[in-house]
């Protein structure tokens, strides 16, 4: 053995925060408060708004799809979170067995939210912080995130949670100066644009683009602002409000036998009972299925019962061209698409923003790219349901679980790091 002194090897300095969320809307927040344990690490939260919980449910005027217990099923309240059992926002929606107003909703999330920004203390949250990009940097074991202020720090590990967003439809390219998206129409800052838009219609239609909860949602929404026009502009022509629908529709049963002696043919889509019941719960169209007031809406809608709207069919979006150009406004609701920054591996792009393909996970969350898991990133439910999965209740119930747990093992706190 030399007795030279060791060179001393240049020390790494510390990353910034050892796991990084990009995002601090639902996801993260629930997330978080299901796995207290983790909040032994240091970390950071980036949210590009200017609160930590509700994120996008802060934006809509609606009732949600889901029932209220269910968005906070996986809540842990042990440790930070044990302060919330005395919160009345919180109870009012954790104990809901009923869709509740989104406006509650997003109160509950701001509670729990608050309560996890305690927790992580001002180090832990960067709020008016929005990530443009991600570089993993498989060497350094850390990825850098680079924000829009053209600032950088850097994580040993990150989890995207950025939601999801309306991307333009192709096939709405030709009349795109005159289409909305449903989330605009149906959010609580641009109600007055769409009031303003429905009055200049001066009576030309207004046509709803897709059949879904986004698709009811929104009608329900002009179906509200027309009405508040009618009395605030008598005699003001009002357009009439059509929905074009590309199918028969999918609506939500309790059982295979209830959806055989319930459906109505054209009305719904005959069911599949193989594909279209979850194999968990046994109920029909579990995920996918219109249920509680859009389910309402639409078979209203389907028999003709609500005055000043009708349901168009066509298979493809162009068959209701004629309808399209006629229109003074098409609100498209036609889907979701997950939305992330950049994502650079080792210096070479790996997935931009924009692209086209679905930002895929692992059962576990680790992101995958080009079918391989990457260590340094996850995703937390960034894409809407896979199609082939929509109708089962089982996909993706143990995501936080296991997320959890993989985050514990790759990243251990730092005064256990070496040790
Ligand atoms: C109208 C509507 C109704 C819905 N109803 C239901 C329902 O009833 N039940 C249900 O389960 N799901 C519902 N969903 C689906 C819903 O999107 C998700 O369940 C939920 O909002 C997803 O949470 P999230 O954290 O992924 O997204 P969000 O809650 O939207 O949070 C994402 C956060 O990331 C922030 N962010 C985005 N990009 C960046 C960035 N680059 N840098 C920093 N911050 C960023 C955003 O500001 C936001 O706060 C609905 C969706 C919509 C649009």
């Amino acid at each position: 053995m030399s007795d030279r002194p060791a060179i001393p090897t240049p020390r790494q300095p510390a990353a910034d925060s050892d796991i990084a969320f990009v995002g601090g809307g639902f996801r993260t927040t629930t997330f978080l408060s299901s796995a207290p344990g983790l909040l032994r690490r240091r970390i950071r939260v980036y949210e590009r708004g200017t609160t930590v919980g509700p994120g996008g449910f802060a934006r809509y005027r609606i009732t949600t799809t889901s029932i209220g217990s269910r968005f906070f099923k996986h809540l842990d309240p042990s440790g930070p979170f044990a302060s919330l059992a005395r919160s009345r926002a919180l109870a009012d929606v954790v104990h809901a067995e009923q869709p509740v107003a989104m406006e509650r909703l997003a109160t509950a999330l701001t509670a729990l939210g608050g309560t996890l920004a305690d927790a992580l203390g001002p180090e832990g949250v960067r709020l008016g912080s929005a990530v443009v990009a991600v570089h993993a940097d498989s060497r350094q074991r850390r990825v850098v995130l680079q924000l829009s202020d053209g600032s950088t720090e850097s994580a040993r590990h990150v989890v995207l949670a950025t939601g999801r967003t309306e991307r333009p439809h192709p096939e709405l390219a030709r009349w795109r100066s005159k289409v909305l998206a449903s989330g605009t129409v149906i959010s609580v800052g641009h109600r007055q644009d769409v009031k303003d838009r429905l009055l200049a219609a001066a009576g030309r239609p207004v046509v709803v683009a897709g059949c879904s909860h986004s698709a009811m949602s929104a009608l329900q929404t002009l179906l509200d602002v027309r009405a508040e026009l009618r009395s605030e502009h008598p005699g003001a022509p009002l357009p009439a409000l059509r929905v074009v629908r590309r199918g028969p529709a999918r609506l939500m049963y309790d059982s295979a036998d209830l959806a055989r002696l319930g459906q109505v043919p054209g009305r719904e889509r005959p069911f599949d009972p193989v594909a279209d019941v979850c194999p968990a719960t046994g109920i029909v169209y579990r995920d996918s299925g219109l249920r509680h007031q859009s389910r309402a809406l639409y078979c209203a809608l389907w028999a003709g019962e609500v005055p000043g709207a009708a349901l168009v069919d066509a298979p493809v979006l162009a068959d209701a061209a004629d309808g399209f150009d006629e229109a003074a406004l098409i609100v498209q609701a036609l889907g979701y698409h997950g939305r992330a920054p950049d994502i650079h591996v080792d210096g070479v792009p790996a997935r931009p923003g924009d692209s086209p393909a679905r930002l895929l996970a692992d059962d576990d969350g680790a992101l995958l790219l080009s079918g391989t898991a990457h260590p340094l990133l996850s995703v937390l439910r960034v894409e809407p349901t896979p199609l082939d999965r929509r109708d089962d209740t089982a996909y993706a119930s143990d995501l936080y679980e296991r997320l959890a747990s993989r985050l514990d093992r790759l990243v251990a706190p730092v005064a256990e790091v070496g040790a």
